[in-house]
C-alpha cells in the first residue's frame, strides 16, 4: 500500500533554521543515552566534554612576571634614572627558598619571564630599559605599581570551573585541560549518521561509469563534514529510485543516531525518498527551504530517528548539511548550542539575482586581514564540484536583494572547522 507524498511544506531560510533549532533544543533537553568514553588528551581534539574541568590551584599558582628584567618597587622609580641594589636572580621554576624572601627600598633582583615575583617587590622593568654593572642596576624607565607582573589567581582561582560539559575541545580548551593536570578527558562518544545515497545512476568511486552513470561524490563529502562536525558516518549500500528497496534502507539508516539521505527529494517522477518516508509514517517538519542551491530539502522525525532528504546535487548537499544537518549533529552528539558565525568582506565584482530565495553561492575569499575581498566563483550551477572545490566560502545573499555592487561589505560564510 502506497501512502500519498507528504504535502508540501516549503519554509524561509529563518523559519527552517529555526525549526531545526527547536528540534535541536528539545534533543539537548530529553533524556539523552549519556554514552561516554575516555581518551587521551593528545587526541581530544573535536570531541565534546562529558564532565567539567575545574582550576586544581590558584592560576598562576604565584605572582608571575611576564617579562624578562628586575622586579622592584614601583616608588623606588621616581627619580630617573635610578640606581638599586641587585640582591639576587630568579629563573622560571626556581624553588621558593632560594627566591630572596623580600625586596626592600632600593632593591631590585633580575627575574625571567614566568618566574615568581618576591615579596616587597610589585612590579617588573624591562631588561630593555636597564644597564647592570656588577651588583648594581640602572634603570631609565619608571613602571607602575603591578606592571609586567599577573598576580597569583588571577587567571583562576582554585576549585573555578575553565571547562564545562558539552564543549567541543578546541587547542585552547587543550591546553587548559593540559595545564590542570588532565592527561585524559571523559567525552561523549560520537553520534552514527547513516549516509543514504539514492540514484539509479550513481556508481561507486572505483567504478568506470557508463556513458550516463555518474560516480558518487556525495556519500564522501558528507562523511568529511560529518567528521568535522563530531559525528561518525555509517555508509549505507546506494538505493535505486525504487521505492520499496529505498524504504528498506531508509528503515536500516533509522538505526543510526541521525539519517542523511541524498538526492531523490527534488520534483522528478524518480524522486521517490518522501514516498518511501511517507510510506513509513514520517513527520515531516519542511520539505523545502526558500534557499539556493538546496531548495527542496527535507528535515522531518520518523519513530524516534530524525532525518534529512538532502537534494542530489554535490553543492546542494554541502550546503544543506552546513545550514540544517551540522546543528542538529551538533545537538545529537551532546554539544551546547552556538551561535553561526558569518564574517564580512567587500564585494569584488557586482552580484545579479532574482529576489525570492536567499543564497549561498560559492566564493573565494582573499586579502589581508582589514582588506578581506570576495567573489562568486565562476560554476555551472549547483552540480559543478569542480567549481565548489575552487571555493573556500559561500558568500550570502539575503532574500529580496537583486544587486549587490563592487565595493559592498556582504556577509561570508565559512563552514566552521573547515581547511
Ligand atoms: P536528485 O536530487 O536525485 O534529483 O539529483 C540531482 C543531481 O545530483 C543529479 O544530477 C544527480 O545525478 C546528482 N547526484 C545525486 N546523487 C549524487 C551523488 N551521490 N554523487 C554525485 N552526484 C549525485
Ligand atoms: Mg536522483
Amino acid at each position: 500500500m502506497s501512502a500519498p507524498p507528504a504535502s508540501s511544506t516549503v519554509l524561509s531560510f529563518e523559519d527552517a533554521c529555526r525549526v531545526v533549532e527547536e528540534q535541536a533544543a528539545l534533543i539537548r533537553a530529553g533524556a539523552l543515552a549519556d554514552a561516554t568514553e575516555s581518551v587521551d588528551l593528545l587526541w581530544a581534539a573535536g570531541r565534546v566534554l562529558a564532565q567539567s574541568v575545574s582550576a586544581d590551584r590558584d592560576f598562576p599558582p604565584f605572582p608571575r612576571s611576564t617579562r624578562d628584567g628586575y622586579a622592584v618597587r614601583a616608588a623606588d622609580l621616581v627619580q630617573l634614572p635610578a640606581t638599586l641594589g641587585v640582591i639576587g636572580e630568579i629563573k622560571a621554576g626556581e624553588s621558593l627558598d632560594k627566591v630572596p624572601s623580600l625586596i626592600g627600598s632600593g632593591q631590585a633582583v633580575a627575574i625571567m619571564t614566568g618566574a615568581p615575583v618576591p615579596a616587597g617587590a610589585d612590579a617588573v622593568v624591562m631588561v630593555e630599559y636597564t644597564s647592570q654593572l656588577q651588583h648594581q642596576v640602572e634603570i631609565m624607565r619608571g613602571v607602575s605599581a603591578g606592571e609586567n607582573v599577573v598576580p597569583r589567581g588571577a587567571e583562576a582561582r582554585a576549585g573555578a570551573l575553565l571547562l564545562d560539559r558539552g564543549l567541543r575541545l578546541d587547542a585552547a580548551a587543550i591546553a587548559l585541560a593540559a595545564s590542570v593536570g588532565k592527561s585524559r578527558l571523559q567525552v561523549r562518544k560520537r553520534p552514527l549518521v547513516a549516509v543514504l545515497t539514492t540514484g539509479d545512476e550513481i556508481v561507486g568511486v572505483d567504478a568506470t561509469p557508463g556513458p550516463t552513470q555518474i560516480r558518487n561524490s556525495n556519500s564522501y563529502s558528507l562523511a568529511a563534514q560529518i567528521r568535522r562536525a563530531g559525528g561518525e558516518p555509517v555508509l549505507l549500500q546506494v538505493a535505486p529510485d525504487e521505492v520499496q528497496a529505498l524504504r528498506r534502507l531508509i528503515e536500516d539508516g533509522l538505526q543510526c543516531d541521525l539519517l542523511l539521505i541524498t538526492g531523490g527529494v527534488s520534483m522528478g517522477r524518480y524522486d521517490l525518498v518522501e514516498q518511501a518516508l511517507s510510506e513509513l509514517h514520517a513527520e515531516f517538519f519542511f520539505t523545502g527551504a526558500k534557499i539556493q542551491p538546496g531548495r527542496p530539502v527535507v528535515f522531518g522525525k520518523c519513530g524516534n530517528g530524525y532525518f534529512f532528504g538532502l537534494p542530489g546535487n554535490p553543492v546542494s548537499t554541502m550546503v544543506t548539511f552546513e545550514l540544517f544537518a551540522r546543528p542538529m549533529l551538533e545537538a545529537l552528539s551532546g554539544q551546547s548550542p552556538r551561535p553561526r558565525t558569518f564574517l564580512h568582506a567587500r564585494l569584488k565584482k557586482e552580484v545579479s539575482v532574482e529576489t525570492g530565495l536567499k543564497r549561498f553561492l560559492p566564493a573565494i575569499l582573499s586579502g589581508a586581514f582589514e582588506h578581506a575581498e570576495v567573489e562568486l566563483v565562476p560554476w555551472q550551477g549547483s552540480g559543478d564540484v569542480a567549481a565548489i572545490a575552487r571555493a573556500n566560502c559561500y558568500i550570502v545573499i539575503p532574500a529580496d536583494r537583486e544587486r549587490l555592487s563592487a565595493g559592498e561589505w556582504v556577509a561570508v560564510m565559512k563552514p566552521i572547522g573547515d581547511c
